[in-house]
């Protein structure tokens, strides 16, 4: 089993990345941002507790996306790996998650950090606002607050697995196809070490 994460501010290009990643090698996708979502769209009572935090761009409390994130894996018991993507958003989360794994046998192989500067996060945002229909995309005020979250909740993640020797940096900037090849020669070298 070979288990990701990918990780990177909002706007990295965590979710683009995402999918060309589940193409290629079959893992299971697990999206916290996109689990929140379609709780919302079901309205589902996770969904009506995390609606608040994701309209102001908080974080949604690490008990309520732990749980979330547990089932999604034990649904999945036969997967060939797990791509996390926008979780974990915190240290707590981070440590949950290695316990979680740990009871599975396994562990994090590697955390794939797309390194883009917000300049740039914020051009992207804007224009994925125009289709995403994300209440979040839409506003200056909501998208700098998610940065500035991210600044001071979720970098310290990276620091996390720094200490265990787990982080690859890869530029987040230039064509989808490119990005892609260099997560891919990381993501080979954990396969076939
Ligand atoms: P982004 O484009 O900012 O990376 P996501 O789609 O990953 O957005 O997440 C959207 C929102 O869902 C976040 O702003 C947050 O409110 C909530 N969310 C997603 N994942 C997590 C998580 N791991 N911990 C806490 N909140 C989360």
């Amino acid at each position: 089993m070979t288990n990701i994460v990918l990780f990177g501010p909002p706007g990295a290009g965590k979710g683009t990345q995402s999918e060309k990643i589940i193409d290629k090698y079959g893992f299971v996708h697990i999206a916290t941002g996109d689990l929140f979502r379609e709780h919302l769209r079901q309205e589902t009572e996770l969904g009506q507790k995390a609606r608040h935090y994701m309209d102001n761009g908080l974080l949604v409390p690490d008990e309520l996306v732990i749980e979330m994130v547990e089932q999604k894996m034990d649904e999945n018991k036969d997967a060939v790996g797990f791509i996390f993507d926008g979780f974990p958003r915190t240290v707590p989360q981070a440590e949950a998650l290695d316990h979680m794994l740990e009871k599975h046998h396994t562990k994090i192989d590697a955390t794939i950090f797309l390194e883009v500067d917000e300049e740039e996060l914020k051009k992207r945002i804007q224009l994925r606002s125009k289709t995403s229909g994300r209440t979040d995309d839409q506003d200056m005020e909501k998208i700098n607050k998610r940065i500035e979250v991210y600044n001071k909740e979720t970098l310290p993640v990276a620091g996390y697995y720094e200490k265990q020797g787990k982080v690859h940096y890869i530029k987040g900037i230039g064509t989808i196809d490119q990005i892609f090849s260099d997560i891919c020669a990381v993501i080979d070298s954990k396969i076939n070490p």
